[in-house]
């Protein structure tokens, strides 16, 4: 095949996100208020904990504060309420990430409704869902913002184009699918009961793969020409399409690592600083 594959660079995207950052961060500063972000972990995950370590450093390297508020394995899903109503109140917390999964006696659910919409960065509420579905989002979820960041720093086009995402979970499957429906694409949605597969990720024009699932997506799935966003991160930075094997068949595709994953923390970032500046002209 003569033609090249495009490699979707999510770390240069990312960089450019978070330099247009520095620049209002400091004016935020100058004028009283620094963005802060609360980040909430419940229990003791390692990989939890690497998420929040690493989502508060990227905080940092930008002057934005974060607040890390960690609660035992054994907290309710009342006392738990409590800790983000407190967050809510906080004038000086303008985004609340409560990292996912919490323990699974906690009703996550509810406890992702008591962030107020005004500081759910993170998109997982549902009046935020309903938002980002309307196409009128305060903050979309990350990943999904990130896909779609991605595939418009490199001006790829959705308008009309069949995208088949693979997942449908409420953080991302879903909402991006929602994105690119309001984008003009045309979308099929995927999941654990979809029969053939590999037939309908066939016709994909734009693949979004959010599985879960180790290499899970073939290279022999893929049309001739496909856009391919791999939104998996897996043990071991092992993305959901079999990387090796997509990349011949594919026009562009995001690398596992330094693709969807470093986009996903920079709009995290951008929504904080965002929540911040509409918080000083409320
Ligand atoms: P999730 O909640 O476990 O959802 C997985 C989805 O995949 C579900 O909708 C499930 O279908 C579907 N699925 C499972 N097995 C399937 C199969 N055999 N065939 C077709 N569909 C199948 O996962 P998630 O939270 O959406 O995350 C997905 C991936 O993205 C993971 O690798 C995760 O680590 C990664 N992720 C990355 C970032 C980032 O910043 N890069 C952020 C979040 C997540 P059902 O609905 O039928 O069960």
């Amino acid at each position: 095949m003569s033609k090249e594959t495009l490699i979707l660079d999510g770390n240069q995207v990312a960089n450019s996100i978070k330099e247009a950052l520095k620049e209002r961060v400091k004016r935020l500063v100058q004028e009283g208020t620094t963005p802060c972000l609360a980040t909430v972990l419940v229990g003791d995950d390692p990989a939890s904990e690497t998420y929040v370590r690493m989502k508060g450093n990227a905080c940092k390297r930008l002057g934005i504060d974060s607040k890390r508020v960690v609660l035992d394995q054994m907290t309710s899903t009342e006392q738990l309420i409590h800790v983000i109503n407190e967050l809510n109140n906080d004038p000086s917390v303008h985004g609340i990430l409560l990292q996912h999964p919490v323990p699974h006696h906690i009703d996550e659910r509810a406890a992702f409704e008591a962030i107020s919409i005004e500081k759910d960065v993170d998109g997982v509420t549902m009046l935020g869902f309903a938002q980002n579905a309307f196409g009128q989002a305060l903050f979309p979820s990350c990943t999904p913002a990130a896909i779609m960041a991605i595939m418009d720093a490199y001006h790829i086009p959705i308008e009309g184009k069949h995208a088949v995402v693979v997942g449908r979970s409420p953080i991302l499957g879903k909402p991006v699918s929602m994105m690119l429906l309001n984008r003009n694409a045309t979308v099929t949605i995927c999941h654990s009961r979809t029969q053939n597969l590999d037939h309908l990720v066939s016709q994909g024009d734009i693949v979004v793969a959010a599985v879960g699932k180790p290499n899970f997506i073939q290279g022999d799935w893929i049309k001739p020409g496909a856009v391919i966003m791999d939104a998996g991160y897996n043990e071991g930075n092992i993305g959901d399409c079999d990387y090796e094997a997509c990349f011949p068949h594919a026009s562009a595709i995001t690398p596992v690592p330094g693709g969807v994953g470093p986009v996903t923390i920079a709009t995290l970032l951008k929504h904080t600083v965002d929540a911040a500046e509409r918080s000083m002209k409320a």
